[in-house]
């Protein structure tokens, strides 16, 4: 595994392996620490996981993305 630092904090968007029952899988971090919370934007219902947790099951943060494709643009 590579030894990435992941720059996340409460307000970022972020995308998981898993999706959410509800169908969307965009969740927004309302909380960090020793465990990560987080909410399904779609449904609102929050979800707490320890943050290792986390990582393993983190796809992507979205912001970052985001800050790449307007960087295209311009
Ligand atoms: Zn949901």
């Amino acid at each position: 595994m590579e030894n990435k630092v992941l720059n996340y904090g409460v307000g970022t968007k972020v995308i998981m392996k898993k999706p959410h029952p509800c169908g969307t899988n965009l969740w927004e971090i309302t909380r960090t620490g020793a465990d990560i919370k987080i909410k399904c934007i779609n449904c609102g219902r929050t979800v707490l996981i320890p943050r290792i947790e986390f990582n393993k099951k983190l796809k992507k943060i979205v912001e970052e993305e985001e800050n790449k494709w307007k960087i295209r643009k311009n």
